[in-house]
């Protein structure tokens, strides 16, 4: 099933993300994980890729197969461009195509510290992997961030550049994970005003790692509000305490943004099965299946 036809049932609804094993890693255990993740009943789940290569390529088509197929739940596979060649997306793509996968989120990727690609590689920028594939049949997502993306000094111009990617061929986007709602909608208002008229997906972190959330913050340039701190500080140092909270933060943020208009929110889950189903529980009365 394609995710634009997802999103336009209007929702509300929740997607889970997971991750595969690392490349020449074993399947199985993240194929059970996956499993356990998937029986909570999310409308879809989306499956990362490796940047640079592909370093999770193999396993990221076969764990997405193992969503759709054996887990019965429409999947959204991830791709990354950079340093691939138009040779290796075209074998990539036809590999899912052969999966049975319908959907793909175009990315760009970070390229690994100390590698630089070569100014005229053939995929640049997510919109050159949107060019590449758009017309092919895919229903195609791509990422967009509402505190702007690291690399980009300016709002406006991270703002053109989405559009860009919107234009080459999106049918929707999935923002980067943020902790304060207003950010959101802010972003929306900017985003609407630049003329990017497809559906603009919320991505909601839990938070269950108290220490590591902070150094994620710091590389994706996330702002974490004074309550949010809070909870960090007082609980960060005792797991099933901040289980308890992130679960509690994240269902607060999602019931605010489905009570505000939005539809669909996609929930980074960190291949954690008890997180999707606590969240998915707290939602029971809210979510149209
Ligand atoms: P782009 O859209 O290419 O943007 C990257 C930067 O380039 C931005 O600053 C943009 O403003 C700028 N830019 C774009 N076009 C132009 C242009 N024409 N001229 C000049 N500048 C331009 N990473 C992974 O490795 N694997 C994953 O599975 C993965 N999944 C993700 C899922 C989501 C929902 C999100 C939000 C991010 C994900 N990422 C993933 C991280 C992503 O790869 C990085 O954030 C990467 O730095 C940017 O990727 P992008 O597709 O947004 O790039």
């Amino acid at each position: 099933m394609k995710i634009s036809e997802i999103l336009a049932k209007g929702g509300p609804s929740v997607s889970f993300e997971v991750f595969p094993p690392k490349k020449d890693r074993p399947l199985e255990g993240t194929k059970e994980i996956v499993a356990q993740i998937a029986a909570a009943a999310p409308s879809f789940m989306s499956v990362t890729y490796g940047a640079a290569g592909g370093s999770t390529g193999a396993n990221t088509r076969a764990i997405a197969e193992h969503v759709q197929k054996s887990c019965g739940v429409p999947v959204l596979a991830h791709l990354t461009c950079v340093g691939a060649t138009r040779e290796s997306i075209g074998r990539e793509v036809e590999s899912f195509r052969e999966a049975g996968i319908e959907n793909i989120l175009c990315l760009r990727g970070d390229c690994p510290p100390g590698i630089e690609f070569p100014g005229n590689a053939a995929f640049m920028h997510a919109s050159d992997l949107v060019r590449e594939l758009s017309g092919k049949g895919f229903c195609l997502g791509g990422a967009c961030y509402p505190e702007v993306h690291p690399e980009s000094a300016h709002f406006t111009d991270d703002i053109a550049h989405v559009k860009e990617k919107v234009d080459a061929g999106l049918d929707f986007l999935t923002t980067q994970m943020f902790f304060d709602n207003n950010v959101y909608f802010h972003y929306l208002a900017r985003l609407r005003d630049a003329g990017v008229t497809v559906p603009v997906v919320a991505g909601i972190m839990p938070v269950t790692n108290g220490r590591q959330i902070a150094r994620i913050c710091e590389l994706s340039g996330t702002s974490l509000p004074p309550r949010f701190r809070a909870i960090v500080d007082r609980f960060g140092d005792d797991p099933a305490a901040m289980l308890d909270a992130g679960v509690a933060y994240a269902t607060e943020q999602i019931i605010d943004l489905f009570a505000n208009g939005v539809g669909h929110v996609h929930v980074y889950t960190m291949n954690k099965p008890e997180l999707a189903r606590r969240i998915m529980d707290n939602l029971a009365g809210i979510l149209v299946r």
